[in-house]
């Protein structure tokens, strides 16, 4: 009998995927991949999936997938594509565990339908959680799976709360690096170019998420995240700003005890213990070397110079459509940054005007989130719109 795990790795061509990958590479006695999914990279696809032969692979893009099938022709391989392909994959017959490393709001459903199905997720992508919390983690529901977070932060309070009693948690100590503008005034950062906001002191990662560490949303929403993953409200969930990335978070429980993880900033820790939960394995990774070390720091966070934290506290008060809809609007102007349309500081601008406009309904069902998602793209276009209409004529 097939001991292995079985997987299906959402977003594999990415670098939480690709990451995951390696990881399986170097268990083949834990891991089996049974479908892999991403968005439109079909000669990585391809090359990952000749190599782990999946018996789904799924190309998001319907062209792109029509590809890949004929590049795998002969191989006994499914290939699938879009939002149903996705699910599918997350379903699939065999599959124990789902890595959700896709990026964007189509990781909502695929994640849905496999935690109904009472498949765990290790889930890396984030707009699962900020824009449908509740309708994913339900410990009311006992067939359901359960979602172990790939994210360092959650991953610490993760394993910080392991055999824990929940009830005496006081707060959690969600660290952040602070980005590469940590130190700099509001003045400065109206000049900041795409390429220093794509700086990262720590973490190497992709584009948009870089950028989200740059404005802070990163750990709004991860803040946002926090607060449905461990069933806290948001005001127990203390930002501490730590440049080292070496403390990856942390828990207080109510008799004033506080337990850290920490390691070298590398995400094939976390995924590693993801993918393993409730297990650990082993890695050929370096110890973290404290000597070298020597001292940690850490800040308060300044809302003031970080608008996005407080518009993300306030979705989360809020809660609803909310932040889903914050959510969104930061993805639009994230991008409208990287295009040049706009300066660094337009980015709180417009997600604040979309989330002024908008009147929050509560969370009945994921359609509910995704409408709420589509109307804050729109909105947050138009915004972008008169933003760089406005620049042009100035
Ligand atoms: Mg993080």
């Amino acid at each position: 009998m097939d001991t292995r795990k079985g997987l299906a790795v959402l977003g594999s061509t990415g670098s939480v995927g690709v990451n995951t990958l390696d990881v399986v590479t170097a268990h083949p006695e834990q891991f089996v991949v049974v479908a892999l999914a991403a968005h439109s990279n079909v000669d990585l696809l391809e090359e990952q999936t000749r190599r782990f032969r999946p018996r789904l692979a799924v190309l998001f893009e319907e062209d792109k997938a029509a590809l890949l099938r004929q590049r795998l022709r002969g191989l006994d391989i499914e290939v699938d594509t879009g939002l149903e392909g996705l699910c599918r994959a997350a379903t699939y017959s065999g599959v124990q565990l789902v890595m959700s490393a896709v990026v964007g709001s189509i990781g909502l459903l695929p994640t849905i339908r496999a935690v109904q199905a009472g498949i765990n997720v290790a889930l890396a992508n984030k707009e699962t959680l900020v824009m449908a919390g509740d309708l994913v983690i339900r410990p009311t529901e006992p067939t359901w799976g359960c979602i172990i977070p790939v994210d360092s932060e959650h991953n610490a309070i993760f394993q910080a709360l392991h055999g824990h009693q929940r009830s005496a948690l006081r707060r959690i100590l969600l660290t952040a690096s602070g980005g590469p503008f940590r130190a700099w005034s509001r003045e400065a950062m109206q000049h900041v170019s795409i390429e220093q906001a794509l700086q990262h002191p720590n973490w190497k990662m992709g584009r948009k998420i870089t950028i989200d560490s740059a404005t802070m949303m990163n750990k709004g929403l991860e803040v946002i995240e926090a607060h449905h993953l461990f069933h806290v409200p948001v005001e127990q969930v203390q930002i501490v700003v730590h440049p080292q990335s070496i403390i990856h978070s942390m828990v207080e429980f109510y008799d004033g005890s506080i337990l850290a993880q920490l390691g070298i900033p590398d995400m094939r820790v976390p995924i590693s213990y993801a993918l393993a939960y409730p297990e650990r394995l082993p890695n050929a990774l370096p110890s973290l070397d404290l000597f070298e070390v020597q001292t940690l720091h850490f800040y308060p966070p300044d809302p003031e110079r970080f608008p996005c934290l407080r518009l993300a506290f306030e979705a989360a008060r809020v809660g609803g459509t909310m932040p889903a809809v914050l959510n969104a609007a930061n993805e639009i102007a994230v991008q409208a940054f990287l295009d040049g349309l706009m300066p660094f500081l337009a980015i709180p601008a417009v997600i604040e005007a979309t989330m002024a406009q908008h009147t929050p309904v509560a969370l009945e069902d994921a359609p509910v989130a995704l409408q709420a998602d589509h109307w804050a793209r729109e909105y947050a276009k138009a915004a972008v719109k008169e933003l760089s209409l406005a620049k042009t004529v100035s």
